[in-house]
């Protein structure tokens, strides 16, 4: 399944029962560095959406934080940002408006 929501998601679960998981993917591995180095620097050919902003709505907030505790903190450390709709688009972040030229 890789190493995409679906197969991340299938690898933490029995994880974090205690079971060693090795997740697969034809793409690299993440840079060292943190959320920005992530962002500027990891090339996901794999995933074509991969420079997009992403949300997650609240109903999967929720899920992920019930089913796995510290994922959504995790998140936040590497850069994700609490937003609510009402109040507008999110706020711009200076990773995303790097631009990645062609491989
Ligand atoms: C433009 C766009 C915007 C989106 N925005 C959102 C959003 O805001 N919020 C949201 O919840 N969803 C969003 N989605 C949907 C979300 O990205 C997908 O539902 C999600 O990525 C699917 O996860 P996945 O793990 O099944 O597949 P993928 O994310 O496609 O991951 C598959 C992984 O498997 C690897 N792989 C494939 N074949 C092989 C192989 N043969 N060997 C080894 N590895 C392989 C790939 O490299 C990849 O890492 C968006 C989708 C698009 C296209």
């Amino acid at each position: 399944m890789g190493a995409g929501p679906t197969g991340l998601v299938a690898a933490m679960l029995p994880a974090a029962e205690g079971l060693r998981v090795t997740v697969l993917d034809r793409d690299p591995c993440p840079p060292d560095g943190g959320g920005e180095a992530v962002c500027r620097d990891w090339r996901r050919p794999g995933v074509s959406q991969f420079r997009h902003s992403h949300c997650l709505l609240p109903g999967g907030k929720s899920l992920l934080a019930a089913e796995l505790p510290g994922a959504v903190e995790r998140i936040l450390a590497l850069g994700g940002r609490p937003h609510h709709n009402m109040t507008g688009p999110p706020p711009r972040r200076r990773a995303r408006s790097v631009s990645f030229p062609a491989d």
